[in-house]
């Protein structure tokens, strides 16, 4: 198992992992299997989508429309975090790719993210690596 460790700067924001993905990859030095990626938090997800800014920003304010803070979630008498919770189990908690000669397959517009969905916080997302 990888560990990766993430500073997030922000209470809400998507952090593009994939460069760092693929030399975790390269440095495992396997050339044909699959990589889980996944987050260890319940107020964070992983996601694969296009890298522009406009839908980075579209993607906090869908998240926002459908789950918006102070809605008094049962959760908030003990945490005031339950949006926070909500959005991860909406975008879960971790995402698979495929390898192939020694790197991840995707597509050109797709990249992976992390999801801060309750920072700032220090984060750990795991990287296990199958050879098949
Ligand atoms: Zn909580």
């Amino acid at each position: 198992m990888i560990k990766m460790e993430i500073k997030t700067t922000t209470q809400t924001e998507l952090i593009d992992i994939t460069d760092r993905v693929r030399s975790r990859i390269l440095e495992s030095g396997i050339k044909d299997g699959i990589c889980v990626i996944t987050t260890r938090h319940t107020t964070s997800s992983i996601i694969i989508n296009e890298n522009e800014r406009g839908l980075r920003n579209d993607i906090l304010d869908m998240l926002e429309t459908l789950l918006p803070q102070n809605k008094n979630y049962a959760h908030d008498l003990i945490d005031n975090n339950a949006h926070s919770h909500l959005r991860a189990v909406l975008l879960g908690m971790n995402a698979m790719v495929p390898i192939e000669d020694g790197h991840p397959v995707l597509g050109t517009w797709q990249s992976i993210f992390f999801v801060e969905l309750d920072g700032p916080r220090n984060r750990t997302v795991n990287i296990k690596i199958l050879e098949s």
